[in-house]
């Protein structure tokens, strides 16, 4: 079968690999499609060399169709449309005795640590699997992982109903929160410079603003008579969304950091005291957001389609992440990583 392989430097090239033949509690996936997120364009830029064993197929977004089962496997047959929540914890550790399984020190990024799904065929432990509608199109399948970030990001800032959110960055990410927040009937104002993103945001619905060309503090203050943001979302990993963040909360407000910062940036804390602001991790997603992804995929009530920007066949994953790298009018790609899975 056919599997992209990283080979270090930068390289990606075309393997053949045997598939794997799944255990008892095992399951093969054929792979309908798979997205590219910002985690694979480091990989692929050699950040994560320390963590991977080459060659290395990456890939943590996808669908697809079970292929075949492992003998103790019950809850899925072959045909069964799934995705996969791409963690594997450690299970004996205080953070995953306490819970919180999906941030355990040790955890193994499936696609990172493991093997991941930009291969035809996948085989992944049944623990991680979960059922997709079948009428839910498998393109919009390999939304689900992404969706289930956002769904765990919005769950974090313990949003209400009808308050006022500020998404600082409008990428997949940044898009998919607000959608979440929408459906959740809160407002919400996404900031982002690329122009592409913006009217792309604009067309679903939702509104924008560019922080370059206007001034967000004000237009915040105007749209919430003066109080603030009752919640923002920092999704830029930049230094001016570091300062955005504490600038546009009310007092009380939260503050949620999904962006993964490679180097600290300045917080205003002398503004966190005075505002007596919240601010609160986000990582990654437990499975009841897996499970609202999947319900919100399934309701059709998000245009989710709309943030898929290109699709690639398997054999031209390089150029689509080359393409990606290159910014502009992007939003999600996806790879179709095996046709014969189906759409
Ligand atoms: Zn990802
Ligand atoms: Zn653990």
């Amino acid at each position: 079968m056919k599997a992209v392989e990283y080979e270090g430097g930068q390289h990606l090239v075309m393997g053949n690999r045997e598939p794997v033949t799944p255990g008892s509690s095992g399951v093969r996936i054929r792979v309908a499609y798979g997205g590219i997120c910002g985690t694979d364009l480091h990989l692929v830029h050699g950040a994560m060399d320390h963590r991977v064993t080459l060659p290395h197929v990456m890939g943590h977004e996808m669908s697809g169709v079970i292929e075949s089962v492992g003998q103790e496997v019950t809850r899925f047959h072959p045909g069964d449309h799934v995705t996969v929540m791409p963690l594997l914890p450690c299970d004996s550790c205080p953070t995953c005795h306490s819970g919180y399984r999906h941030i355990c020190p040790n955890l193994r990024f499936m696609g990172i640590e493991t093997p991941g799904a930009f291969q035809e065929l996948w085989t992944v432990p049944e623990s991680v699997v979960y059922p997709l509608p079948s009428d839910l199109p498998l393109r919009l399948g390999a939304l689900v992982e992404p969706l289930a970030v956002a769904c765990h990001d919005v769950r974090r800032s313990e949003l209400q109903r009808g308050e006022y959110v500020v998404v600082l960055g409008g990428g997949p990410i940044g898009a998919l929160i607000a959608m979440v927040v929408r459906s959740r009937g809160a407002r919400v104002l996404v900031a982002e410079i690329n122009p592409y993103r913006l009217s792309l945001l604009k067309s679903l619905g939702i509104d924008v603003i560019d922080p370059g060309q206007t001034d967000i503090s004000e237009s915040v203050l105007a749209d919430t008579g003066g109080r603030g943001a009752d919640v923002v979302f920092e999704v830029t990993s930049s230094t001016l969304g570091a300062k955005l963040m504490t600038d546009l909360a009310r007092p009380r407000g939260r503050i949620v950091v999904v962006a993964i910062f490679p180097a600290p940036p300045p917080v205003d804390l002398h503004r966190v005291f005075w505002r007596e602001l919240q601010i609160r991790g986000t990582r990654v997603y437990e499975p009841e957001d897996f499970r609202e992804a999947i319900q919100i995929a399934a309701s059709s009530a998000q245009p989710l389609e709309k943030l898929i920007s290109e699709e690639f066949p398997l054999e031209q994953l390089g150029e689509a992440i080359s393409h990606l790298k290159g910014g502009g009018g992007v939003m999600k790609v996806l790879i179709q990583c095996d046709p014969l899975a189906g759409n």
